[in-house]
């Protein structure tokens, strides 16, 4: 466990969390040295290897401790397409990560009411952990460009390190020249990871189109898309 009771007490979400996946590596505990929390955010409908490889590559390039898989309640940029329910996107997260003891699917923004900002989930984590933890926030290519607009850029620079990571069809030079231009004084680590040219929604059109998708992702999660009939329907 991360974290005792009496520092968790009134926040339902986390409890529950951690009742529902008791794995959660200590963080902070040794005050002596410091630990690196790794935060990969996205919608994860569904989660695929290209977010698995870029989280891993994270962790070996950054030596970060932990890689908590948040998927987004309500995302604030995706409100203009049929996104699968929280529950599903939790489900499917929690089962491709099920076999990496340094990566945890967390509900903390599913369990968040409303609209999902980063910035929130990162001032919590800020808050919740000892002073010796630090927070990366693990982004592709094409989701780093989005964070100078977002809600709150200058706090995220403030409490967190931002990982760029490289993916096929989206130029990581380009961001960093966004990013520079900003005036937002972002630090961020740009990392190199093995090409995946995959996306979320490649993996619903073949779902869809009855297309196998079979190793993009986990074998588990495919079990869960079939099973609950996931991406049958055409959808924006
Ligand atoms: P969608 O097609 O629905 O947008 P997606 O594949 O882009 O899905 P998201 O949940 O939107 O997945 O992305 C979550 C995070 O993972 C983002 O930071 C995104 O840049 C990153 N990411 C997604 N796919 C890859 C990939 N193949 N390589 C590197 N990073 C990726
Ligand atoms: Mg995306």
């Amino acid at each position: 466990m991360i974290l005792s009771a009496d520092e968790l007490a009134g926040n339902a979400a986390v409890e529950r969390a951690i009742g529902e996946q008791p794995v959660w590596p200590r963080m902070g505990a040794d005050p002596g040295r410091m630990y690196r929390l790794g935060i990969m955010g996205g919608t994860f409908d569904p989660i695929h290897n290209g977010h698995l490889v870029t989280a891993q590559q994270a962790l070996d390039d950054l030596d970060l401790d932990l890689v908590l898989f948040m998927p987004a309640g309500s995302p604030a940029f995706k409100q203009d397409r049929e996104v699968s329910s929280p529950e599903d996107r939790f489900a499917m997260t929690l089962l491709a990560t099920a076999d990496n003891p340094l990566f945890v699917a967390s509900r903390l923004e599913i369990d968040r009411e409303g609209v999902t900002y980063t910035v929130d989930t990162l001032e919590e984590l800020h808050r919740r952990y000892p002073k010796n933890v630090e927070l990366y926030f693990i982004t592709g290519a094409d989701a780093i460009i989005d964070i100078i607009s977002w809600h709150n850029a200058e706090r995220i620079a403030e409490i967190a390190t931002l990982v760029g990571a490289t993916r096929p069809g989206y130029d990581l030079a380009w961001a960093k020249a966004a990013i520079e231009g900003s005036g937002i004084p972002f630090d961020v680590r740009y990392l190199e990871v093995p090409a995946l040219a995959i996306s979320s929604s490649y993996l619903r059109n073949r779902t869809h189109s009855g297309q196998s998708i079979r190793y993009l992702t986990k074998d588990s999660v495919i079990g869960y898309i079939q099973k609950h009939g996931l991406y049958r329907e055409a959808r924006a």
